[in-house]
């Protein structure tokens, strides 16, 4: 019998193997600093073990940690087994995705007017990188300009009015993933490549608002878009972070911090190099309101403010390592 990785607390990549809280030394008041007692070996076969519990002498310690987070029918996933269900399944539909074409200047400048930056350089940039276009898109009876974000893999994309209203048709969403599409699969990860820097953003206000604090802060990073916080990584989509430094532009609140937390877990898992995040808690726009995420942020940009000389020198650099960043290691 193995182990239910996802009952496991701190799951980390450690060369050959996994490391945990020891659940079994944990329930005895141990491994609450560290938690890394546990190991799993990468050749698999079932096999784990405590470092502070090892060889025959640690076999009831085992058998505790087997009891507390060992897979058990229950925890396996129940599947649907209904044969409506199953048919609607296997029926999957692909992405309907609507013809795409190139966003125009005025267009760029208007997403940046409604959102408060004072450039559309980062916009121009993701269009560049074919992450960033103008659809048309049909909602409650008419059909409306807008912009749509999705990668080269045309999994997942999501659109959003350029005049800034709702669809309605939905139920009055900002955002609307398009038919077929899967939205836990990363927009952009198809197209990190060869740059060693990922900024992991979540919606697609903040993917949008990615390459603008790139551009101005003078660093190349490849954005990639999570476009909601309820959202796991695909696991197609995890090879793409292997070795790279995962930097997440963290919204400031619950559901953004969990979900930087699980992404953290998951891109270790996955043999990512690092992994921190942007933590914008303090941090405050120039109408006093709090910074709440990227898109926000990048607001500040502006040298035509007169406060943003002593802004930003107090905010440091966003994708610098001495940026206002939260570690996740
Ligand atoms: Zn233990």
């Amino acid at each position: 019998m193995s182990l239910d990785l996802s009952r496991l607390v701190n799951l980390r990549r450690h060369g050959g193997k996994l490391t945990a809280q020891c659940p079994a030394c944990e329930e005895l008041g141990d491994d609450s600093t560290d938690k890394n007692h546990l190991f799993v070996p990468d050749d698999g076969e079932g096999r784990f073990g405590c470092i502070n519990f090892q060889g025959p002498s640690g076999s009831d310690h085992r058998k505790r940690i087997r009891v507390l987070v060992g897979v058990t029918t229950s925890t396996v996933p129940k599947t649907i087994s209904r044969p409506l269900a199953r048919a609607r399944a296997s029926t999957k539909t692909s992405p309907s995705i609507p013809a795409l074409r190139p966003l125009g200047i005025e267009e760029m400048a208007q997403i940046a007017y409604l959102r408060g930056w004072q450039y559309f350089a980062g916009l121009q940039l993701l269009a560049d990188r074919n992450l960033l276009y103008h659809a048309d898109m049909f909602d409650d009876g008419k059909t409306w300009p807008s912009w749509v974000i999705t990668d080269s893999a045309r999994r997942n994309a999501q659109a959003r009015r350029l005049d800034g209203e709702l669809w309605r048709g939905i139920g009055g969403a900002k955002a609307k993933t398009l038919p077929g599409c899967d939205p836990s699969w990363p927009i952009g990860c198809a197209e990190i490549g060869n740059l060693p820097l990922v900024l992991l953003c979540e919606g697609q206000p903040d993917f949008a608002a990615a390459l603008l604090v790139a551009w101005w802060e003078s660093v190349n990073v490849a954005p990639v878009c999570m476009t909601g916080a309820g959202n796991s990584i695909h696991q197609d989509a995890l090879a793409n972070f292997a070795g790279k430094h995962v930097r997440i532009a963290i919204h400031d609140d619950d559901a953004g911090r969990k979900a930087a937390k699980r992404w953290s877990d998951q891109l270790y898992l996955a043999g990512a190099a690092r992994v921190d995040g942007i933590d914008f808690s303090g941090l405050e726009k120039w109408d006093g309101q709090p910074v709440e995420d990227l898109s926000d942020f990048a607001t500040l940009l502006d040298p035509e403010a007169p406060a943003t000389v002593q802004v930003l020198s107090n905010l440091g650099s966003l994708l610098s390592p001495w940026g206002p960043v939260r570690k996740f290691a």
